[in-house]
């Protein structure tokens, strides 16, 4: 099996003296889609800000194609091929649909996505290119938080919370829209609440609880049982 495309290791996070995650190990494969869940609270936004260099972390804790780059900047992070869809999209109010798009490719790297291939994945955000980000749904906004993280040609790229807040017809939109988003062999970490659409877009879970991995394994293999022991601590 060829080298993993990300390795956490012993992650430890703080903000300031409090500590939100304890040793969280965590690997992924080159192409594959991993599912991480857990409780509100858990950590599951902070190990993905950690990774992305929004929290820094030691050098070693997290590697990318073997390069230590934990204690990298979040910019520095980006341009080596790691992209965040952040929960809440946290778009640029003042932007409009496209201008909030080409923040995203302002990270060059080559590869499918540009412009037109976000329009073709979404077509509404064409039509609605020259708009105001913030005169859009909820779910084109999130929309427009996934092809701002697609334009910049991310090798890895992780979504916060992919479908909170959305009415379910957007939510379906979005996750028939994965398949187009993992192809040419890209790697995706899911943050969803929804445990069975979780489990069934992912090869491998990890869950968390109280800021430690609860549980791992692949997803059509973890049991019910196992889940409910690790997300809410039932024994
Ligand atoms: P949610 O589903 O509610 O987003 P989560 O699993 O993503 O939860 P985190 O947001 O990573 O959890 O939070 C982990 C812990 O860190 C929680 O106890 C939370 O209160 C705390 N925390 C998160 N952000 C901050 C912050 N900016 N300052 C202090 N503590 C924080």
């Amino acid at each position: 099996m060829s080298e993993p495309i990300l390795v956490v290791t012993a992650l430890d996070s703080y903000y300031e003296d409090f500590q939100a995650l304890y040793k969280v190990s965590l690997t992924l494969n080159e192409g594959e889609v991993v599912a991480i869940i857990g409780a509100n609270g858990a950590g599951k936004t902070t190990l993905l800000r950690s990774i992305v260099g929004l929290i820094k972390s030691k050098s070693e804790q997290v590697k990318y194609r073997g390069q230590a780059i934990g204690s990298l900047r979040a910019d520095q992070i980006a341009a080596t091929g790691i992209a965040m869809v952040p929960e809440g999209r946290q778009l640029f109010p003042s932007l409009t649909v496209e201008e909030n798009l080409l923040i995203g490719g302002r990270i060059k790297r080559a590869g499918p996505w540009s412009l037109d291939a976000i329009y073709e994945l979404f077509p509404v955000l064409s039509e609605r290119r020259k708009q105001a980000s913030t005169s859009l749904s909820g779910g084109q906004q999130q929309m427009v938080a996934i092809g701002r993280a697609l334009m910049s040609n991310p090798s890895v790229i992780l979504f916060d919370e992919i479908s909170l807040g959305l009415a379910p017809v957007i939510i379906k939109n979005i996750y028939e829209a994965l398949p187009g988003i993992v192809q040419d062999g890209m790697t995706a970490v899911i943050v969803e609440q929804d445990i069975t659409k979780a489990l069934s877009v992912s090869s491998r879970v990890y869950c968390l609880q109280e800021g430690r991995v609860s549980l791992q394994g692949n997803s059509s293999s973890v049991s019910r049982e196992d889940i409910s022991r690790a997300y809410f601590g039932i024994s």
